[in-house]
């Protein structure tokens, strides 16, 4: 097999993007602006092309997580009752933050397109810049940035949840 077979064969094919449905969250964001929440918003395509709404809901539900990209996968995931948005595509109207971003990839999602980005979101008085920073340093320069102290303190016990994981007959892998 030659080199760009292998290339290719690890590369998976982008779902092609839908300005449309990057059009409904950006005008999502702007609603919510409109109805006491964030200014952000996403929509989930499901594989089956269900088109399932989220719009940032932070300071309307107390729940700092509640933010768009998430309120939408977590809708998709409880409208499909399953937990794995594989062949999905998830757009938002603003680059998905370190949560979201990670949020989208625990649900399988093929794809994520996004309108403005993380600079545009800092210019509005949003912390996703710092916290991309805050993921991309090195310990050290994490701990001197006093951003959130995060250590890690190993137990006797650390791995005891993982050995009951491992021999449980009944578990679901995800
Ligand atoms: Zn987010």
């Amino acid at each position: 097999m030659d080199r760009n077979a292998v290339i290719n064969q690890s590369v998976r094919t982008a779902v092609p993007v839908d300005a449309a449905h990057l059009e409904k969250a950006v005008s999502l964001a702007v609603d919510s602006v409109a109805n006491a929440g964030g200014p952000f918003g996403a929509v989930v395509v499901t594989r089956d092309g269900r088109v399932i709404e989220g719009n940032n809901r932070v300071t309307q539900d107390n729940d700092p997580t509640a933010h768009a990209e998430v309120t939408a996968i977590r809708r998709a995931c409880a409208e499909l009752g399953t937990f794995d948005l594989s062949g999905a595509v998830l757009y938002s109207s603003c680059e998905p933050c370190p949560m979201c971003l990670a949020s989208a990839l625990w649900a399988r999602v093929d794809a994520v397109y996004f309108a403005a980005d993380r600079h545009d979101a800092a210019a509005a008085g949003f912390d996703d810049a710092v916290f991309y920073d805050f993921f991309a340093a090195t310990p050290e320069t994490r701990a001197a940035g006093g951003v959130m102290t995060v250590r890690h303190e190993r137990t006797g016990s650390a791995v005891a949840p993982f050995d009951a994981w491992r021999v449980l007959e009944t578990r679901i892998d995800y």
